[in-house]
């Protein structure tokens, strides 16, 4: 008898009909003997309308009242998968984030998991019943609903897995595996049999939202097994994420590049002719770092002039929030000759644990790109990734001749 942990995402719980699907294919793990238990996403679109929901009230809600407004997709979930369970007359009981009890911290909106009590799950999965649980959401010591980040029904299902010690934990979504790109903008990529825990979560942190990045780094941290699955179609194999150790197929020469990712979701910002002087760097960056932004990547030029261009990506939704924080504390002291921002860019990363042993990656992606005629506006290059950004409008190009130049379409 195995223990399974079954995640199952917005579109896949569409609508009445669809949780009826669910629910038939969890009949059917259960009529195997298996113990399972499911944990679900708000109906697709209802996350985003929650959000919209509130702000129609107010332009900047606040932190804990949004999390009690957002977690309540999840909650109308929980209970129509439970009433599907029953109609096919299994036993099944739903629980919210903070019934189980899934402590976090107290970040709403970005809540860490601390801890998972999950005594009551398993006397009721010993009892015979399917188990439920509202992904996304839990609860702070004081008791107050918290979520976990956008997509973060997969760190649920990941999490319960740890907790629970499951066999596997299986991320039921609309495409049936980890593919070579997203492939709604390349329609020749590959469904991948199975990637390294390394390469997923680079890929998973570059933009492909597959797979939640936290969610990966919690199955590397704990050993979980993950495997992503089609809920729309009857049982594939999907792909496994793996430790390298186990993938490394000895008669098999590995492949340069196992995926290309893309994120829309960065802006840069620009401080052009500043002193170029030790401390600039932390000058501009410190007060961004003190106001929670996340910076990601960042380049810094020397001018032949004493001056120096620093550049930075942010959170497109953050750029306005850093390009005044620059100008109201750091400009006074720097005195820069310009400071602007650009949310027009896109970042495209090649990523694969192959690229260690190999040189020259990095050379034929910029190859690649100038042979067609694309601008590379910023490099950051990792063991196992090189990512640049481009102008938006390239995004699509660039992914599609990279795929190409990598034979990513071929096995
Ligand atoms: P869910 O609602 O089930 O959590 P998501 O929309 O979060 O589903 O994630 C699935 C989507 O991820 C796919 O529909 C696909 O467009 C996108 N995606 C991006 N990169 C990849 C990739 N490398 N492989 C598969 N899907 C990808
Ligand atoms: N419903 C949440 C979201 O839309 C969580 C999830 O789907 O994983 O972000
Ligand atoms: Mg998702």
């Amino acid at each position: 008898m195995a223990l399974i942990v079954q995640k199952y995402g917005g579109t896949s719980v569409a609508n009445p009909d669809r949780i009826r699907n669910v629910a038939k294919r969890v009949a059917r793990h259960c009529a195997k003997g298996d113990q399972i238990v499911v944990v679900v996403s708000a109906m697709s679109g209802e996350t985003n309308r929650l959000v919209s929901l509130a702000n129609e009230m107010t332009k900047n809600p606040n932190p804990r009242e949004l999390d009690v407004i957002v977690s309540t997709g999840e909650q109308v979930t929980i209970g129509m998968m439970s009433l599907a369970l029953i109609e096919l007359g299994l036993k099944a009981k739903s629980y919210t984030g903070a019934q189980v009890k899934i402590l976090t911290n107290e970040a709403h909106g970005k809540a860490r998991i601390i801890g998972i009590d999950e005594d009551s799950i398993k006397k009721d999965l010993d009892d015979g019943y399917v188990i439920v649980v509202a992904g996304f959401q839990g609860c702070d010591a004081q008791g107050n609903i918290t979520t976990l980040g956008r997509g973060g029904s997969d760190i649920t299902g990941v999490a319960l897995a740890a907790a629970l010690n499951a066999d596997e934990c299986q991320i039921y979504t609309d495409v049936d595996g980890v593919y070579t790109t997203d492939p709604r903008v390349v329609p020749e990529a590959r469904r991948l049999h199975k990637i390294t825990f390394e390469e997923m979560l680079e890929l998973a942190s570059q933009g492909s939202k597959v797979l939640q990045t936290r969610s990966v780094e919690f199955a590397g941290k704990y050993k979980v097994k993950l495997r992503v699955l089609s809920s729309f179609e009857d049982e594939g194999e999907g792909t496994l994420i793996t430790f390298e150790e186990d993938s490394k197929d000895e008669n098999m020469e590995e492949p340069l590049i196992s995926g290309i990712a893309f994120n829309l979701d960065e802006a840069k910002v620009t401080v052009l002719g500043v002193p170029d002087t030790p401390g600039i760097a932390s000058q501009i960056l410190s007060p961004i770092a003190e106001a929670n932004i996340d910076v990601d990547m960042i380049i810094q030029n020397q001018g032949a002039d004493g001056t120096t261009d620093f550049t930075f990506t942010v959170h497109k939704n953050e750029m306005e929030i850093a390009l005044n924080i620059i100008r109201e504390k750091v400009q006074p002291n720097i005195h820069a000759r310009e400071i602007k921002g650009d949310d027009n860019i896109a970042k495209v990363s090649v990523v694969g644990v192959g690229m260690r042993s190999h040189v020259g990656i990095a050379n034929q992606m910029f190859r690649t790109l100038s042979e067609e005629g694309i601008n590379i506006q910023m490099i950051s290059t990792s063991e196992i990734k090189v990512a640049v950004v481009v102008e938006e409008k390239y995004m699509e190009l660039a992914v599609r001749v990279l795929h190409k130049a990598f034979e990513l379409e071929t096995v």
